[in-house]
C-alpha cells in the first residue's frame, strides 16, 4: 500500500479549522503597523516629517540630517512595537521578496549595550547580494549593489523585524529590481499625463496610476501537497488523471467558503489590516479549492509592494492552517488556473479618476482623450505588453479555459463600441459650432448613461474596459505586478506624449480650436487602433485566424514572447523615457530567459523522476500481481485459463506498452536536456527547452495518467486530483 498518501489523506480528513479570535475592529488596527502619516505625526520632529511629506509627493532628496532624525523616530515606533530588527526589504528579479535582518542593537564599549539605528543605515544598505540575478549587470560594472530607501511606500512591522521598502540598484546606478523602473515609469506617466490634462484643467499638478490586483490562489492542505515531490519541487502537478467530478458543475464559484479556509482568509486578512494591505473581497473561484482575495485600489506602486508582502504573507500563515498556498498559474490540468488581474486607472491631484466618464461634456472629453489613448498605445505596443506578461508558468495558463489567450485584445463593450463609431465620423479639420453642440449633447454628453451598462460581461479578454478602469488580465498570478505596471505606464506615457505633440501642432500650424484638434487627433486614432478591438470571449481558433489577418501577434511562448524586448524600438522607448537603458534592459532579458530554462530545467527532472521512481516501479509490481494471478488461474483450471484470465492477460502487456513508452520517452527528454545544457546561446538554449524538452512533458503524461487509472488504487503513490481538490 503506498502510505505517505494514505497517511496524507487521513491527516487531511481529520483537521479542523483553526479557531481565529480578533475582537478589535478592522478600522481600529488598520496600518496599525505601519509607519503612516499618523505614526509620523507622533515620533518625527516637523522638519523631519515635513521632509518625508515632500518627498513622497514631490520626490525631493532628503538631507542626511534630517535623516537621522527620521531614522531614531522610526526605531523609536519601531520598539514600542516590540520590533528587535529592521531590514531593507526589497525585490530582486527572482521574483521572491529578499531582505537581511540587522539588530538595533550595538555594543559601546565598557560591556554596555544600546539600542541604535542611524540615518545611515535608514537610506542606504549594502547587501552581500552577490547571488540575487543581475543579468551580468555587476560582472560588467561594478562589483556590488546597495538598497535605498524609497520613501512613497512606508516601513512596516513583519514579526519582530522593521521593514524599509528600498529600490536595489548597483553602484553605476542600474536598475537591479523590479521597483527602480516601476517608479520611473510612474514619473513619466505623470509627467505626460499631467500634460495633457492641461488642456481640460490647468489645476491639474499631479497623475497617479492606481493598480488593483485580485489575487487568485488554490489552498492545499499540507500533508496532501507534500505527498507530491511535483507539488513540492515545482508549485504544479506534472502529473495526475483528471477526477470523476471537475468542476463542471461550478459548485464551487462563490459558494460558501469552507470553514479551513475561511479561518485561513479571517488571520490573513487581520495581518493584511495590520500591515495597512486594504484587503476587502474574499471569494471562491471557478475551481474547487480555488480563491481569491481583492484590496481597495491604491497608487501603483504601493499597490505593488502590498501585492508582494501579501504573497509572502500567504505562505507564512499558511503554515500554522496547514495549508500550502499554490500560486501558480495552472497547478492542474484541465481545471481553472490562476491569474491575478491588474485593474488600472489614472488619477488627479484633484481627485479625478481619468478613466471614468464625468458629468459633463468638458470632463468627458477628457475621459475620451485618455480612453482612447490608451486602447492606441495597446495596439501599438500589443507584442510589448504580451512579453510583459511572460513567464514558464503563465504560459501553461494563457489560452486554456477560462483564461485569455497569448493574443492582447481590448474589450471595451457594445456602448462605447458605438461612441468610437460615432467619433469617427467627425469631419476633418474645423468643426461647425453645430457638429460640436451635436456631439456634445449625443455623443460625448451621453456617455455617463450609456457606461452603466455592465462592461463586465467579458471575464477571459487580456484587456477589459471595465467601466472607471482597465483591467489587464492576462498577468499571471505569481508574477510581481511591478513587470506589467512598469510596461503599461510606460506605453501610455509614451502614447500621450505623441498624442500632446500632434494637437499642439493642430493648434499651431493649423489654427484650429483645441476641442477641433482633439476630435480631429482622436478620430484618427480609432481609425488605426481598430485591429486590438475585440469582443470575443478568451481563446478559439476563429480569433486565432483573426488575430492573425490584423496583424496582432500570438506569441505563445515565453522565450518566442520576450524577443520583442530587445527589440531597437523598446530599447529606445524604454531609453527615451527614461524607464530603463539598454544595459537595464539587456539584463532583464536575460534573466527572465535564464528564468524560463531553469523552470523548463527542474519541472523536465522531475517529470523524470517520478515517471522512473514512483509510477513505473509500481506500474511493475501491480503487473507482479496480476500475473501472479494468472499463474494461479492456469494451475487450477489448466487451459480454462485463456478465458478466464483474458481481461488480467490484456492488462498485463497494455502496461508493459506504457512503461516500455514512458523509459524511452524520459530517456529521451534527458538526452535533449543534455544537448540544450551545452548550448551557450541563451535564445538557442530557451529554445530548445521550449520547443524539444518541454512537448515530452504531455506524452509522458499520457502514459502515466492512464496508468493511474488502471493500477490498483492501493497501491497508487501520487496523491491523486479528487483527494488534492476535494478535501476541504
Ligand atoms: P471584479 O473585477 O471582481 O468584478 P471590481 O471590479 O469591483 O471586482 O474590483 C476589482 C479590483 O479593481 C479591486 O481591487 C478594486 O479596488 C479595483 N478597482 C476599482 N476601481 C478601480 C480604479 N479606478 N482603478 C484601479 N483599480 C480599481
Ligand atoms: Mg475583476
Amino acid at each position: 500500500m503506498s502510505t505517505l498518501r494514505f497517511h496524507a489523506v487521513k491527516a487531511s480528513i481529520n483537521r479542523k479549522p483553526l479557531k481565529i479570535k480578533i475582537d478589535k475592529r478592522r478600522s481600529e488596527i488598520f496600518g496599525s503597523n505601519v509607519f503612516n502619516e499618523a505614526a509620523m505625526r507622533q515620533y518625527l520632529t516637523k522638519t523631519a516629517l515635513n521632509s518625508v511629506l515632500e518627498a513622497i509627493e514631490k520626490g525631493t532628496k532628503i538631507d542626511r540630517l534630517v535623516a537621522d532624525h527620521i531614522s531614531t523616530g522610526m526605531k523609536e515606533w519601531a520598539i514600542s512595537k516590540g520590533a528587535t530588527h529592521y531590514t531593507h526589504w526589497f525585490q530582486p528579479l527572482t521574483g521572491a521578496t529578499a531582505e537581511k535582518h540587522d539588530a538595533f542593537f550595538e555594543t559601546i564599549g565598557n560591556g554596555l549595550a544600546i539600542e541604535k539605528f542611524g540615518g545611515d543605515q535608514l537610506v542606504q544598505q549594502e547587501p552581500d547580494a552577490s547571488s540575487f540575478p543581475n543579468g551580468g549587470i555587476r560582472n560588467t560594472f561594478e562589483a556590488r549593489g546597495y538598497t535605498a530607501w524609497d520613501p512613497t511606500s512606508p516601513a512596516f512591522i513583519y514579526d519582530d523585524t522593521l521593514c524599509i521598502p528600498t529600490v536595489f540598484v548597483s553602484y553605476t546606478g542600474e536598475a537591479l529590481d523590479y521597483k527602480t523602473p516601476l517608479l520611473r515609469a510612474l514619473q513619466a506617466v505623470d509627467t505626460a499625463a499631467v500634460a495633457v490634462c492641461k488642456y481640460f484643467d490647468k489645476n491639474v499638478k499631479k497623475v497617479s496610476a492606481s493598480l488593483g490586483w485580485e489575487q487568485e490562489y488554490f489552498l492545499i492542505d499540507s500533508t496532501l501537497a507534500a505527498s507530491r515531490p511535483d507539488i513540492l519541487l515545482t508549485g504544479r502537478t506534472v502529473f495526475g488523471h483528471h477526477p470523476a467530478k471537475g468542476q463542471q458543475l461550478d459548485d464551487h464559484y462563490f459558494g460558501t467558503i469552507p470553514a479551513r479556509a475561511l479561518a485561513y482568509m479571517r488571520d490573513l486578512e487581520h495581518h493584511c489590516m495590520l500591515l495597512g494591505i486594504p484587503a476587502k473581497t474574499r471569494h471562491n473561484e471557478v475551481a474547487p479549492n480555488q480563491f481569491e482575495l481583492a484590496p481597495i485600489y491604491e497608487e501603483a506602486n504601493l499597490a505593488v509592494d502590498h501585492n508582494t508582502l501579501l504573497m509572502d504573507i500567504m505562505q507564512k500563515i499558511a503554515k500554522r492552517h496547514n495549508f500550502t498556498v499554490l500560486m501558480h498559474e495552472k497547478p492542474f490540468a484541465g481545471v481553472n488556473g490562476s491569474g491575478k488581474h491588474n485593474n488600472w486607472s489614472l488619477s488627479t491631484n484633484t481627485g479625478v479618476n481619468l478613466l471614468s466618464p464625468g458629468k459633463t461634456p468638458m470632463s468627458n472629453l477628457q475621459f475620451l482623450t485618455f480612453f482612447i489613448n490608451t486602447i492606441k498605445a495597446v495596439q501599438t505596443h500589443e507584442e510589448l505588453l504580451r512579453a510583459a506578461i511572460a513567464s514558464a508558468s503563465n504560459d501553461h495558463r494563457l489560452g486554456a479555459n477560462e483564461a485569455p489567450p497569448a493574443i492582447i485584445s481590448v474589450f471595451i463593450g457594445e456602448q462605447l463600441t458605438k461612441v468610437l463609431k460615432e467619433l469617427e465620423t467627425v469631419t476633418k479639420g474645423k468643426l461647425s459650432p453645430k457638429e460640436k453642440t451635436d456631439l456634445k449633447l449625443n455623443v460625448v454628453g451621453k456617455i455617463p448613461e450609456v457606461i452603466l451598462d455592465n462592461t463586465d460581461r467579458n471575464r477571459t479578454s487580456s484587456f477589459a474596459f471595465t467601466g472607471n478602469k482597465f483591467e489587464f488580465r492576462a498577468v499571471g498570478s505569481t508574477a510581481n505586478c511591478a513587470n506589467p505596471m512598469t510596461i503599461l505606464n510606460t506605453i501610455v506615457a509614451k502614447q500621450l506624449m505623441d498624442f500632446k505633440i500632434e494637437v499642439d501642432e493642430l493648434i499651431d500650424k493649423k489654427n484650429m480650436k483645441k476641442d477641433d484638434a482633439i476630435f480631429n487627433v482622436l478620430r484618427e486614432y480609432i481609425k488605426t487602433s481598430k485591429a486590438i478591438l475585440f469582443e470575443g470571449n478568451g481563446y478559439s481558433e476563429a480569433w486565432e485566424k483573426e488575430a492573425k489577418k490584423r496583424g496582432l501577434s500570438n506569441n505563445k511562448t515565453t522565450p518566442e514572447a520576450l524577443k520583442v524586448k530587445m527589440d531597437k524600438t523598446t530599447l529606445k522607448l524604454f531609453n527615451d523615457l527614461g524607464v530603463m537603458n539598454k544595459v537595464e534592459c539587456e539584463a532583464r532579458y536575460e534573466i527572465e530567459m535564464e528564468d524560463y530554462i531553469l523552470h523548463i530545467q527542474i519541472e523536465s527532472r522531475v517529470v523524470g523522476d517520478i515517471a522512473r521512481n514512483h509510477v513505473v516501479p509500481t506500474a511493475v509490481r501491480y503487473q507482479n500481481i496480476l500475473i501472479e494471478n494468472v499463474t494461479g488461474l492456469k494451475a487450477i483450471y489448466g487451459d480454462r485459463f485463456k478465458d478466464l484470465a483474458k481481461e488480467q492477460m490484456a492488462l498485463i502487456e497494455e502496461i508493459s506498452q506504457h512503461i516500455e513508452a514512458i523509459n524511452s520517452l524520459v530517456t529521451k527528454m534527458t538526452e535533449e536536456r543534455k544537448v540544450y545544457n551545452k548550448q551557450v546561446n541563451i535564445e538557442k538554449k530557451a529554445d530548445g527547452y521550449c520547443n524539444k524538452v518541454k512537448p515530452l512533458f504531455e506524452e509522458i503524461r499520457y502514459h502515466c495518467d492512464k496508468l493511474e487509472i488502471m493500477i490498483d488504487d492501493e497501491l497508487w503513490p501520487l496523491t491523486k486530483y479528487r483527494e488534492l481538490l476535494f478535501t476541504k
